[in-house]
């Protein structure tokens, strides 16, 4: 059992502790964030995971975790203190490291002890050696340094710490690392340990990979488009060869949230910093980008305007089973339909508070699918939340004024849309006009 603290209660942090907390280990969570930890004091999570909130009660109630506010009291006793806060973007797409600096300083002001110090964010080449120098500034205890990447996805972020792939560990020394494999060791996932710069660019090349195959298969898919081919099929062909493989292979209307654009954009940077010019890098970002604005043309060469158009928005985080909202798809749709002067009825099942924080305020929110797709002129579908994939294309035909659907997630089979009769345009494939598949 060791003595952990936590600095940084999202969604990193948060699920970082909860989960040390559940394989033994006494955790105290750090945040500035007043609001939040209260919240997480009164057995409230701040944010929507799923199964979060009940494995964070188990273990409060156990007497294993912790939430505070006070710098003094967390570093009191730690052996281990993990960084998790947050590193978004500059203007300029570097990271922004002000949160990490500030994360360090509080460390070297306040540490009692030798201590393992491990980097959770996502953080730039060499940061970790930086974090080292600005601990040094501020403090005499022997100190060592780990990065530790994290690999969660929102919505999935209990079951990957628990099932993850694996989990990379880069250390300056061998027995720093064993310390830090030994606290993971009860949940059996491979270990790769390395040096501290591999580990830091093994969290940005894995990201930047992932980000490429969703735009290689969008390219593909508006490629399909314009032959006459589906992108579905297409991408099925493709994963059934093991080297490529059939994940992150569905086309739709990009990628979001608070990791894939930001860390595109700060490899692209790093790269920079060493006259690398990352090309292809650049051109994944260019390709995602347009893909959102791809999908509103399609309803603009459908209506020939979109003034006072009820648009029925379904879905607006960045991806299903979260709340976050960060660079989600339905930022740039929604603006656009704004802009065109349509008047935008959104529903998601959970992100709606947070949807309020960033949205214009004339988008009107409902409470349920069908309120949403009432007398609407068409549907736009965001994210494929389970609730919004499972609607039967029937209720689009008893509820709008006519049927017409833009799947942006390719929820539905163009069998499917033909049975029903609906006007259907997905991504990379045939569009369904009156219950006939039009390449
Ligand atoms: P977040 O913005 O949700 O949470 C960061 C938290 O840190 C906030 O609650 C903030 O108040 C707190 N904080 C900031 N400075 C602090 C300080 N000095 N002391 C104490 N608390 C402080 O961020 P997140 O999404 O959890 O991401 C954290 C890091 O993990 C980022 O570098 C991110 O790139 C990386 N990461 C995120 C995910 C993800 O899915 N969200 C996945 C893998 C890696």
């Amino acid at each position: 059992m060791m003595k952990i603290t936590v600095v940084g209660t999202g969604y990193v942090g948060l699920v970082t502790g909860v989960t040390l907390a559940e394989i033994g280990n006494n955790v105290i969570c750090l945040d500035l964030d007043v609001s939040k930890i209260d919240m997480l004091k009164n057995c409230h999570t701040p944010i929507y995971e799923p199964g979060l909130e009940e494995l964070m009660k188990k273990n409060v109630d156990r007497g294993n975790l912790w939430f505070t506010t006070n710098s003094t009291e967390a570093f009191e006793e730690s052996e281990i203190i993990f960084i998790a806060v947050g590193t978004p973007s500059n203007q300029d797409g570097t990271a922004n490291l002000y949160f990490v600096e500030q994360a360090a300083i509080d460390i070297g002001k306040h540490m009692k002890r030798r201590q393992v110090i491990v980097t959770k964010s996502t953080v730039p080449v060499g940061t970790n050696h930086y974090i080292k120098t600005i601990i040094q500034t501020h403090s005499n205890i022997e100190f060592d340094i780990v990065s530790n990447p994290e690999f969660l996805r929102e919505g999935s972020a209990i079951y990957d710490t628990f099932y993850g792939d694996r989990i990379v560990i880069g250390a300056e020394k061998d027995e720093t690392a064993t310390i830090i494999a030994n606290l993971y060791k009860p949940l059996s996932i491979p270990i790769y340990t390395t040096d501290i710069r591999s580990a830091e660019m093994i969290k940005y090349a894995s990201n930047a990979f992932l980000a490429t195959k969703i735009s290689f298969i969008n390219e593909i898919a508006n490629l399909c488009e314009k032959v006459g081919a589906n992108v579905e099929a297409v991408s099925y062909g493709m994963g059934l060869d093991q080297r490529i493989g059939n994940k992150f292979l569905q086309a739709g209307i990009g990628y979001g949230g608070s990791c894939f654009p930001k860390d595109t954009k700060a490899l692209i940077q790093l790269a920079g910093n060493v006259q690398h010019e990352f090309e292809l890098l650049k051109a994944v970002i260019a390709v995602n980008n347009q893909q959102p604005h791809l999908l509103v043309k399609k309803l603009q060469q459908r209506f020939s305007s979109l003034l006072h158009k009820n648009i029925a928005v379904l879905g607006l985080s960045f991806k299903p089973n979260t709340d976050d909202m960060r660079e989600a798809a339905s930022l740039v749709i929604i603006d656009e339909l704004l802009k065109h002067g349509a008047t935008v009825i959104a529903y998601d099942p959970v992100a709606i508070e947070q949807a309020k924080k960033c949205l214009p305020a004339e988008v009107v929110y409902t409470r349920s699918i069908q309120t949403t797709l009432m007398d609407a002129d068409a549907a736009i579908i965001v994210t494929e939340w389970e609730e919004i994939k499972n609607i039967n294309l029937h209720q689009y035909k008893a509820l709008m004024k006519e049927a017409i659907i833009f799947d942006g997630r390719n929820c539905y089979s163009l069998p499917e849309a033909e049975r029903a009769d609906v006007e259907y345009y997905s991504v990379g494939r045939p569009a369904v006009v009156n219950a006939t598949i039009c390449p």
